[in-house]
């Protein structure tokens, strides 16, 4: 059986640069930078909408799409780790096109250590930075044999110790696979947050905070995959399409285009 996940958050790619990689997003930018004028802490600008208006916007996002589901492809928690750590500065599809045979093949830890760097290496040579996205997965693969059983671990400290993976994609993994309700901050949705704005940040960390304390409990689970969404079809970098919208009554940001 073969699974969605709705975003495509980056993952951690050089061994060397986790952090940076955490910060990008699919299209491999780094949020820093792309602030909209005037938020941030300490500046002016369009203030976080009320606790109601803030409901009002999940249970619109939940109406639209009950059970968002994504375009990165997976069969189980170790296949998503491995996708998403692969999905840094890349995109979904490119991702897909190589994994499915990959995962056909090596879907447990144990698998892809016998398919070996090499062979892996081949597997995904489609995707950008993949001499080190195969090392981190060889790496990672043998660290999951060696302290984890082979299993994926459940916690964002356990995971964060494997090479490649960073907050973001621990954050991912934490809520795709195992069910937690964590905030996975990708590009898209740093912009949206800051737009709208329901947790103006200057990185994707206070972002994160700010949505933790904002999004109604019954929405966090699937409140990443909503604004990711959201923001990649929608509130676009460029151009936001705000007159199809559905929350374009509510939305604060001062360059809308209606
Ligand atoms: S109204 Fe426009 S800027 Fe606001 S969230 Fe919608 S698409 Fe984005």
């Amino acid at each position: 059986m073969r699974v969605k996940h709705p975003s495509s958050p980056a993952g951690d790619t050089a061994t060397s640069r986790p952090r940076q990689a955490e910060a990008a997003g699919s299209a491999g930018v780094v949020p820093t930078g792309k602030l909209p004028a005037r938020a941030g802490r300490g500046r002016k600008g369009p203030v976080v909408p009320d606790a109601a208006t803030v409901a009002e916007i999940f249970r619109r996002f939940h109406d639209a799409n009950p059970e968002p589901r994504g375009e990165l492809e997976y069969v189980n928690p170790y296949t998503l780790l491995v996708a998403v750590v692969l999905s840094a500065q890349a995109t979904d599809a490119g991702v897909n096109k190589a994994t499915r045979p990959l995962f056909a093949i090596a879907d447990t830890p144990a698998k892809m250590l016998a398919l070996g760097e090499e062979s892996l290496r081949e597997a995904i040579k489609t995707i950008g930075l993949y001499r080190n996205k195969a090392k981190n997965v060889i790496a990672l693969s043998r660290q999951l044999i060696e302290r984890f059983g082979g299993e994926v671990p459940r916690s964002r400290e356990a995971l964060e110790t494997l090479p490649g993976v960073g907050r973001k994609t621990a954050n991912v993994v934490m809520n795709i696979a195992f069910g937690a309700p964590t905030i996975a901050v990708d590009t898209h949705l740093f912009r949206v947050a800051n737009r709208i704005p329901l947790a103006p940040g200057k990185t994707p960390l206070a972002v994160e905070m700010g949505l933790e304390k904002v999004v109604p409990e019954p929405y966090r689970r699937h409140a990443h995959h909503w604004l990711i969404l959201h923001g990649r079809y929608v509130c676009k970098a460029r151009k936001p399409d705000c007159s199809r919208c559905l929350i374009n009554d509510l939305c604060r940001y001062e360059a809308k285009t209606i």
